[in-house]
């Protein structure tokens, strides 16, 4: 495993996680995970919507780590539904940042569809944090988002990948962008050893 720099988290993205945690797992959930992973500073009180450093790249991971703890078998869902809801509250409050605002995309094909939204997410990502390094791989029959600075699992280790929550973001982006619900497949992960983790869009669902 090549040793990351630990990167900062800025405010509005800790903002946008912790509203979509609020959303799927409420507050009494949301505040018991906090307290459990050195972060009841956030305890009703998110930071601003603003691009300051909120917290290390590794902390959030660490919470991450804490939400799959505290619901055992299933974390991975609650971990995805909390991806879906985190990429809505983008749409709903960043459409600018996101490059979504007004967007029509009723006229292209579906990969080129995908693309877009994929290739949107990372330069929102990238915009939001100049130490982000994410891209689209559009080389082979599948489409697939790459991060070479996950957050998520950011100096853990796992013989699986861990990234539900990526995942789960990747899935609604994909969904706004075309209406089905694709499945997304994460072929590499930084925590397993990889250089970066990797999600690849599968076969959309019937
Ligand atoms: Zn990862």
């Amino acid at each position: 495993m090549t040793a990351r720099e630990d990167a900062v988290i800025v405010n509005s993205l800790v903002r946008q996680a912790l509203t979509s945690m609020q959303d799927v797992m409420g507050d009494n959930g949301m505040n018991a995970v906090l307290k459990s992973c050195g972060l009841e500073r956030f305890v009703g009180n998110f930071p601003p919507n603003d691009l300051e450093p909120a917290i290390k790249t590794s902390q959030y991971a660490q919470l991450n780590q804490a939400i799959e703890d505290f619901y055992g078998r299933g974390g991975r869902g609650i971990l995805r539904r909390i991806g879906k809801a985190s990429f809505q509250y983008a749409v709903r409050e960043q459409a600018a940042l996101l490059g979504v605002a007004g967007v029509a995309l009723k006229l292209l094909p579906e990969r080129q569809r995908i693309k877009f939204i994929l290739n949107s997410t990372a330069d929102a990502l990238k915009k939001s944090n100049a130490q982000v390094n994410a891209w689209v791989d559009d080389s082979g029959d599948r489409l697939a988002y790459v991060d070479a600075t996950c957050a998520i699992c950011h100096s853990r280790h796992s013989d699986r990948p861990i990234c539900h929550l990526y995942i789960g973001s990747l899935t609604e982006a994909v969904q706004w962008a075309t209406g089905k619900e694709y499945e997304i497949v994460e072929t590499h992960c930084s925590a397993k050893g990889d250089e970066f983790c990797r999600f690849e869009v599968g076969a959309a669902k019937e």
